[in-house]
């Protein structure tokens, strides 16, 4: 059953359309990701959940009350901004107590609740430490405890993460998605990065100008994405110039190799088509699985750490793959040719 929805939302800006009718429903305790580029409106949409953008047109409603006219501060939700936003000349404790406070509550319950929530973020030996002397994810961990501290029915976290270096992200992250899931919080996660929407969310919404391109979960986004956008902005993907020898038969040519798939295709012989492969899809093996075997020559070689990506030149199309680095396997050589075996069901077939 939805708990937070939104329907047909719609924002403009003077003449400039910035959400297109967007339209979504969350359950209680979900994880949802808005994944986009820059400019894409997934703040826009988050900053009229809580409030501080009227929407152009359609509404919001929190466990079927409708929100949409409510200000800000009646509608029960906790944010945490990309910049730390603590109040700089208080210390952790009474930025934690703050909504506490402004609540009305008793010095008691500011104080067990207070605590409560340093224990969640492991930060009870810093209650008196002041923003200024803490690090980023400190300071961030204490932005997350401010907002939970009033128990809002709705968490919304803004690119929480970006101003992280890489491995404080890594394990922050983790650190929210566990606490998350211990409050059981509907919670909307806005970031521009795929592996952090792919690594912690239920479900992700891709958003590409305006519009939800694809709402799955990661595996469904990853491994079925609806749209070339989708398809290109989520991992990383070769998108190979082909055409159709014998749509009947599901035949298809990628450069110089002819290539037999088990879907139908829904195009006219002739025809040129995009096809998609995750590099991680080709394999140097035969395996029972990769029906398909192309050949081609080695015009590249990047060493990534754990796997190699090697690019093929199949006849004229770049193929990429990933290969998995093994001490005892020399990677091949450049100039050297080379048979790619994968799966015909991993070749993607994508829509205009
Ligand atoms: P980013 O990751 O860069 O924050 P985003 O996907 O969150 O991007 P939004 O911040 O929602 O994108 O912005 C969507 C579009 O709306 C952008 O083109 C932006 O310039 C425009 N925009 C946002 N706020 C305003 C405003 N107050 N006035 C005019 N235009 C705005």
């Amino acid at each position: 059953m939805s708990f937070l929805t939104l329907s047909h939302l719609q924002k403009s800006f003077g003449s400039v359309r910035v959400v297109h009718d967007f339209n979504m429903s969350i359950e209680k305790g979900e994880f949802i990701s808005f994944l986009g580029p820059s400019g894409c409106g997934k703040t826009t949409v988050l900053r009229m959940i809580a409030g501080f953008e009227t929407p152009s047109n359609g509404s919001i409603a929190i466990g079927g009350k409708d929100q949409t006219k409510l200000r800000p501060n009646q509608r029960n939700i906790g944010m945490v901004f990309q910049a730390y936003a603590l109040f700089p000349n208080m210390n952790v404790f009474d930025n934690v107590a703050f909504g506490l406070k402004v609540a009305g509550k008793s010095k008691a319950e500011i104080k067990t609740r207070v605590d409560e929530m340093l224990k969640l973020i492991h930060l009870e030996h810093l209650a008196d430490r002041y923003p200024y002397q803490m690090s980023g994810g400190q300071q961030q961990r204490v932005a997350l405890a401010r907002a939970l501290a009033p128990a809002p029915q709705v968490l919304l976290l803004d690119e929480p993460l970006s101003a992280l270096d890489a491995k404080i992200r890594v394990s922050l992250r983790e650190e929210i998605r566990q606490i998350q899931r211990q409050l059981g919080i509907t919670t909307v996660f806005v970031t521009h990065d795929q592996e952090e929407a792919l690594s912690i969310s239920d479900r992700i919404v891709v958003m590409n100008g305006g519009k939800a391109d694809q709402i799955g979960t990661p595996f469904e986004i990853y491994n079925n994405p609806a749209t070339r956008f989708v398809a290109s902005f989520v991992g990383t993907l070769n998108l190979i110039e082909a055409k159709v020898l014998d749509a009947s038969a599901s035949q298809i040519a990628i450069g110089d190799q002819q290539i037999l798939l088990k879907k139908p295709i829904a195009k006219a012989n002739g025809e040129k088509i995009t096809v998609a492969l995750r590099p991680e899809a080709g394999s140097l093996a035969e395996s029972a699985k990769g029906d398909v075997r192309i050949s081609g020559v080695v015009t590249s070689s990047h060493f990534l750490g754990s796997v190699i990506r090697t690019r093929l030149d199949v006849g004229g199309a770049l193929v990429s793959f990933d290969m998995f680095n093994d001490p005892g396997t020399a990677p091949p050589a450049l100039g050297e040719r080379i048979h790619l075996n994968f799966a015909s069901e991993d070749l993607m077939i994508l829509a205009e």
